[in-house]
């Protein structure tokens, strides 16, 4: 598994993360700013991903203009 976490205060909600890879990521509709999809959350911009999951999520880590998302 692989720790993920998203500095979400820091988020602009492009949208880059759950396109990439709406597998785990997700854009909360209260706030807008990205999120971990339930299935994988262990809080709210935390989350455990599978390692199948590892490339699209290393893709959305490179394509986040702000660099919020953070592994391990
Ligand atoms: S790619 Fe970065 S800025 Fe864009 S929605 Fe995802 S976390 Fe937010």
């Amino acid at each position: 598994m692989l720790s993920i976490s998203i500095d979400r205060d820091g988020c602009i909600s492009c949208g880059a993360c759950w396109n990439t890879c709406p597998e785990f990521f997700e854009q909360n509709p209260d706030d807008t700013h990205s999120q971990v999809i339930k299935k994988y959350r262990t809080g709210i911009g935390r989350g455990e991903a599978p390692e199948q999951l590892g490339d699209l999520i290393r893709r959305a880590v490179q394509l986040c203009p702000v660099q919020v998302i953070h592994i391990g």
